[in-house]
């Protein structure tokens, strides 16, 4: 059988951390923080993310800036 293992759209799949997504809230200005023109989500940090949680939970902001700083320095 497969069971499929149970993703919280609210946690970072890198972190575990609740990743804000603003899409999920509810509120009047429910523009999420990714939609930062400084926020980026390359492949290679997409890559990180597990099957199971891709497309399920959202990367939070500070893995995103994280992984930026990342590419920065080795470039
Ligand atoms: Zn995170």
């Amino acid at each position: 059988m497969n069971q499929e293992e149970y993703v919280s759209p609210e946690d970072c799949p890198l972190c575990g951390e609740n990743n804000h997504c603003g899409n999920l809230s509810s509120g009047k200005n429910n523009k999420c923080w990714c939609a930062n023109n400084d926020i980026t989500f390359p492949e290679s940090l997409l890559s990180k993310v597990s099957n199971v949680a891709k497309n399920k939970s959202c990367i939070c902001k500070a893995c995103a800036l994280k992984h930026k700083q990342d590419i920065n320095k080795s470039t």
